[in-house]
């Protein structure tokens, strides 16, 4: 078959200019290829830049620091094992995750802060995402300047080894000739198509979680795609799971999604948000509870847990002494470094006279004007609130088991409710690939020449996003870039 002739040729392509996008574009530079970076936004960064921590285990930060710190009473005394990482994976997913691929994200982890440090990336802490989270070991890596500052830097390392980073230019396709990898087009900044050469494609275009359609007719949480409030102005489309697809690629646990919990209309700094993200009382449209609030201990938990609620309707209820409480004593859970715990939530009053006077936030002197300004049945609200309160009084829920010092009764006028809804912020992965994130097409046979990596690749996850190793997305996105690329550098030096 005669081969296409390009605008432009590259020994490699990556996909996509987040985290995991620019770790692989800048190992397969310093290995002396040719590399182009094609990012669909005007600014490279992705997902990424949002991230707080990073994870790895056995990490030299690790090492250095000998015993984690205390975050509760609830605290792990040692930091995690690359086997205690393999175990969690495989045990937190019901053994959907892919062995070979868990291997390489243990194995390979460390290195990812020692190369980050060598990039002038300063680590502050190695911690847990949340005060006191029962579930999570001490995983979390905290970037000086979080993954912003992480971003910055990667960015300006590529620039200098010699990556080519053409942004608002979105792949549109991966070209290919006899079942192997030959090229991507693309789309460049003025609107013109471009036919790019390439040995190899890495795909880092951190998967569909900002495509309602593809939330719809892929997830288990497909109902999300209706409700879902987008708190951050990613464009993570699913671009490349819909061109790996198109060549034949197989996928594996696909759907899975990373919700958070956030106030409609506000951001996840908001301290509006952080009143109503806390374990205060939590009722659907129908005015009854649905779950333990402590759940909120665990974003991801609490955000499905949120989204699986009728149309995502939740209201957060809490009274002037909750108010005052967290405004003087603050936060009572940690929401990373959103909403710290113990944070004083100062601007709480102020957000919520705002946002009652704007109508996305209710106020009420009485539980049944509350209700009625809602649009709740006042009885049944009633109801709920008085049963909520016997519970507090008794210190005993005998509804859900929240555990005694997060049982506030709601009490004291005026009352508030505040209009929370389920986030999405990345979809986990979607596109199935080996332990070297190659491709894998139907017959689980590598597709030469194409890799798939960060959110766009399967393998660690079951059902839903687990904060029990927080930091592993943006660990895993560096990562499992870096690895892609030392793969795809072997494979065209024929070493
Ligand atoms: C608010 C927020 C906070 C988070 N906090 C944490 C945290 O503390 N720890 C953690 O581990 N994870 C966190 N995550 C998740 C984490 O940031 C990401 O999952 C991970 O870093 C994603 O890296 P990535 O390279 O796969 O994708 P991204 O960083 O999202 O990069 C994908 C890039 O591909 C580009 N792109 C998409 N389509 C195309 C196309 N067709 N052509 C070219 N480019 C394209 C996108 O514009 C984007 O720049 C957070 C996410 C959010 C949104």
């Amino acid at each position: 078959m005669a081969k296409m002739t390009f605008d432009v040729e590259y020994d490699l392509v990556v996909v996509g200019g987040g985290g995991s996008g620019k770790s692989a574009a800048l190992t397969a530079a310093q290995a002396g290829l040719n590399v182009a970076l094609l990012e669909k936004k005007a600014e490279t960064g992705g997902s990424s830049i949002y991230a707080e921590g990073t994870c790895a285990y056995e990490s030299s930060e690790q090492k250095e620091r000998k015993v984690p710190p205390v975050t509760g009473e609830l605290n792990q005394k040692h930091y995690p094992t690359r086997e205690d990482g393999f175990r969690r994976y495989i045990d937190y997913s019901h053994h959907r995750a892919n062995p070979e691929v868990v291997r390489m994200f243990v194995d390979n982890s460390a290195e990812t802060i020692d190369i980050m440090k060598s990039l002038g990336v300063v680590y502050t802490d190695v911690t847990i995402y949340a005060y006191n989270q029962p579930l999570e070991v001490n995983s979390f890596h905290r970037p000086d300047g979080l993954d912003e500052r992480v971003q910055e830097l990667l960015l300006r390392a590529c620039v200098n080894a010699g990556v080519d980073v053409f942004t608002s230019t979105p792949a549109k396709k991966i070209l290919m000739s006899d079942g192997a990898v030959e090229g991507v087009q693309a789309v460049d900044s003025k609107g013109n198509t471009m036919n790019i050469g390439a040995k190899a494609v890495i795909l880092a275009s951190g998967g569909f979680g900002n495509s309602p359609e593809m939330v719809k007719k892929h997830s288990w949480q497909h109902r999300l795609a209706d409700y879902n409030y987008q708190c951050v102005p990613t464009e993570n489309t699913g671009d490349g799971l819909n061109m790996a697809l198109e060549v034949g690629a197989d996928t594996e646990s696909l759907g899975a999604l990373m919700v958070i919990p956030c106030a409609r209309s506000k951001t996840l700094t908001a301290h509006s948000s952080g009143a109503g993200s806390q374990p205060v009382l939590w009722v659907n449209k129908t005015g009854r509870r649905f779950a333990s609030e402590e759940v909120s201990m665990s974003f991801a938990d609490s955000g499905n847990t949120m989204a699986k609620q009728p149309d995502g309707v939740v209201y957060s209820i809490f009274d002037a002494d909750t108010v005052k409480h967290l405004i003087e004593e603050g936060s009572d859970i940690g929401l990373g470094d959103f909403i710290e715990y113990k944070q004083k939530l100062t601007r709480l009053q102020a957000e919520l006279d705002q946002d009652v006077a704007e109508g996305i936030a209710w106020k009420g002197d009485t539980i049944e004007e509350l209700a009625k300004n809602i649009g709740l049945d006042p009885a049944v609200f009633a109801n709920t609130v008085a049963e909520y309160n016997d519970a507090c009084d008794k210190g005993h829920d005998p509804q859900f088991y929240k555990s005694a010092n997060y049982l506030r009764p709601v009490r004291k006028a005026p009352f508030y409710a505040v209009n929370m809804a389920p986030s999405i912020l990345v979809s986990c992965g979607g596109i199935r690939v080996n332990g070297n994130l190659q491709v894998t097409d139907k017959e689980y046979k590598a597709i030469p020449g194409l890799y798939a990596v960060g959110m766009e690749a399967s393998g660690l996850y079951g059902d839903t996003y687990n904060l029990d190793c927080p930091g592993t997305a943006n660990g895993f996105a560096h990562t499992s870039g870096r690895v892609a690329a030392r793969h795809a550098i072997k494979t065209i030096k024929g070493e």
